[in-house]
């Protein structure tokens, strides 16, 4: 089995998903991605109102969210404000 080649660790890189922000699939740790939470009702991280302005979470929208993987482009684009390394128990 060959890997393509880059800088990435393949021994670590053990997922592949499209970014929630771009829709670029592409490959990350899942115990170190970026990520954002994003509540299904509304699509939105709870903290972002339709505007793209910051408002204080509904704690329900906070505990209905869903962590959602970011490539590290967007994650630079966004800011690291509202986003976390997804929690270990999330991943399979
Ligand atoms: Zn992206």
């Amino acid at each position: 089995m060959s890997l393509p080649s880059g800088d990435w660790d393949a021994e670590h890189m053990l997922a592949f998903a499209p970014c929630f922000t771009d829709g670029q699939v592409f490959g990350f740790n899942p115990e170190t991605v970026i990520s954002v939470p994003i509540d299904p009702q509304t699509n939105r991280p709870p903290d972002v109102d339709e505007h793209g302005g910051h408002i204080t979470p509904d704690p329900a929208a906070v505990a209905r969210a869903v962590r959602m993987p970011i490539c590290n482009a967007c994650a630079r684009r966004v800011g690291h404000a509202s986003l976390y390394p997804l929690p270990k128990e999330s991943t399979r």
